[in-house]
């Protein structure tokens, strides 16, 4: 069988770092499934689509021309990598994805991404739903101050301007709302591994779960 990593948890705890890591040191594929939400987030957006209505998403999210090209995000051919990475497509994707029927319709292309030598995915619900039968789950958290002063020094450096009370309020509330969502809620699969990365740099992160996959 292929060997899957999974790594789900809410947004800011370097989720996405930590996957590229892996995969490059374990030479896996990669399948950063919050792009996707973004790509259908951005297409439907475009296509003037009302976000809320399931019935036109789903077939968009059947039929989405989105491609990964080293590491590069590709909807119908046009490098979406930056555009899809704003807050307001992070607002969209997490509308997009409170359908049920949207989710169904993305199942079995990130299930596609299943290959050898083996595939470290990163979202919210890799390690629940689409990949139960992973042979490790990773549930990486850290504080909301932290995942907010993250954030923050990466809005400085791009010359953006923050505000860091704001970002923490912001998380507290996209927090409650991924956790208490009736569809695919936020939590740690059963049989999870938990990694709390508070105190912790992105290498040890990175020691503690290759400690895990050689065991
Ligand atoms: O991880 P990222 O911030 O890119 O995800 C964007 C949004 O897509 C999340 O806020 C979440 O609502 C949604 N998402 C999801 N399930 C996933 C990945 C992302 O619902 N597996």
């Amino acid at each position: 069988s292929i060997p899957i990593l999974t790594i789900d948890g809410p947004s800011g705890t370097g989720k996405g770092t930590l996957m590229q890591l892996l995969a490059e040191r374990l030479g896996w594929h990669a399948l950063d499934s919050g792009a996707l939400y973004r790509a259908l987030g951005l297409a439907a957006a475009r296509q003037g689509l009302d976000l809320d209505d399931p019935q036109a998403l789903i077939p968009l999210a059947t039929a989405l021309p989105v491609e990964f090209q080293a590491r590069r995000v590709l909807l119908s051919g046009e490098d979406v990598t930056d555009t899809i990475r704003t807050e307001e497509a992070g607002l969209a994707a997490s509308r997009v994805a409170a359908h049920p029927g949207v989710r169904a319709a993305l199942l079995d292309r990130q299930r596609h991404f299943a290959r050898l030598p083996g595939l470290v995915a990163d979202g919210r619900d890799l390690g629940t739903v689409v990949f139960p039968q992973a042979r490790l789950k990773i549930f990486l958290d850290a504080s909301p101050e932290v995942r907010a002063e993250r954030r923050y020094k990466q809005l400085k450096e791009k010359g953006l301007n923050a505000n860091l009370a704001r970002l923490v309020a912001d998380i507290r509330e996209r927090d409650a709302r991924d956790r208490s969502r009736p569809v695919a809620p936020l939590c740690p699969a059963e049989d999870a591994v938990l990694v709390d990365s508070t105190q912790m740099s992105i290498a040890e992160v990175l020691d503690r779960v290759l400690e895990e996959v050689r065991r």
